[in-house]
């Protein structure tokens, strides 16, 4: 991989690409304009090089993923992102709201084919009150005991503390309390006040969102981050959003994994176009190189589809999500990707990623590896 990686030097013609690649090789931190810059350059090749060097050195040549499923309580949702094309009113003709049986039921399913993890996160209803929140962590903890919760993104977090006068701190002891063991990342989209008025002015903002994570990194909850990228953001802004939260990750050490999420455009009120892949491949590679703090990076499949995701396995991520099951928010917005994939399907996509499949659990322990 060495001489691989040396080998740019012979081939790439443009001087500050080198420089800055010199400066990541010898395992120095690069700062926002160099990862802009890296972002504007077209040594596409070179950079995914770059970026895989360092995933290997920390990651060797597994890929994991997880054998969990995603449960999205309901559609319904007050914020109303202009992004979105997953949360609805409850006057629309598509709303659903699960009841608990339905929500043990998909837990039930999920824990007798040996899964891991549940990751629940929905709309956030106006009426829904705060106990419903805990309730549904407390039930699915009571009852399997042994799958893992993640569940509740900073935003409905936030949204938590806003309707019951509790702190974060107070809100994720409760939560903890009842069973959670770690938070998802969603809810970041781009942290730029700039962009998220433009695409969700009413939930909660970058400090907010940063607050609520530091806050359950210090009760011991890990955490998750992500960027939705490829709407009205620009290159500057995407960068700005990695510096927050290697920031963070500096302070506290307590997100496992950095997904980078492409934007869908289909049925949402903002519109626009799909990421193209070169962009997808860009943005994985980079936030290897500059996420230095963290030690996974997600290629997310759903978004990415099962193809790119699987050269993003070459550009510097790690990690593919897991079989999922039942994906609703990104299907919403128009992925062509399946709603779920066998673990035998997962094993085989990373295998021909040329990858060795390491099956984990949430906290990255490896569960069974594939070779
Ligand atoms: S992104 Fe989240 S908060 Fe915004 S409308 Fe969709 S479900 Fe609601």
């Amino acid at each position: 991989m060495e001489l691989v990686v040396e080998s740019i030097f012979n081939t790439v013609k443009d001087k500050e690409f080198l420089r800055i690649a010199e400066k990541v090789l010898e395992g120095k931190r690069i700062n926002q304009e160099e990862a802009v810059y890296l972002y504007k350059s077209n040594e596409l090749t070179a950079l995914g090089l770059i970026a895989e060097y360092i995933n290997r050195k920390k990651n060797g040549m597994y890929a994991y993923f997880i054998v969990n499923r995603q449960i999205n309580p309901t559609n319904v949702c007050m914020y109303q992102c202009d992004f979105c094309a997953f949360g609805v009113k409850k006057s629309d003709p598509r709303a659903y709201e699960m009841d608990m049986e339905e929500i043990l039921k998909k837990v039930e399913e999920l824990y007798q084919m040996g899964g891991r993890e549940v990751h629940i996160v929905g709309g956030i209803p106006s009426y829904w009150n705060y106990d419903k929140y805990i309730e549904i962590v407390r039930e699915v903890k009571k009852r399997f005991p042994d799958i893992i919760v993640k569940a509740w993104t900073a935003v409905e977090i936030h949204h938590m503390a806003k309707i019951s006068g509790k702190s974060y701190q107070e809100v994720l002891t409760e939560l903890k309390n009842a069973g959670l063991d770690a938070l998802p990342g969603g809810g970041a989209e781009i942290f730029s006040d700039r962009v998220r008025q433009i695409i969700a002015p009413y939930k909660a903002n970058a400090e907010e969102y940063l607050e609520v994570h530091k806050t359950a990194h210090k009760l011991g909850i890990p955490t998750n981050a992500t960027m939705l990228y490829g709407h009205v953001e620009t290159i500057e802004e995407r960068v700005e959003h990695m510096e927050m939260l290697r920031k963070l990750q500096d302070e506290t050490g307590g997100f496992q994994v950095f997904i980078p999420l492409a934007y869908w455009p289909e049925g949402t009120r903002l519109g626009g176009y799909r990421t193209s892949s070169v962009d997808d491949l860009k943005t994985i590679a980079i936030s290897r190189i500059y996420l230095d703090n963290f030690d996974h990076i997600k290629a997310y499949w759903v978004t990415l589809g099962e193809k790119v995701a699987q050269v993003a396995l070459n550009f510097g991520a790690d990690d593919l999500d897991g079989t999922i099951q039942e994906e609703k928010i990104v299907h919403a917005a128009g992925t062509k990707s399946a709603y779920g994939h066998s673990v035998d399907k997962l094993v085989n996509l990373i295998k021909k990623s040329g990858k060795i499949p390491a099956e984990r659990d949430t906290f990255y322990n490896v569960v069974k590896v594939y070779d």
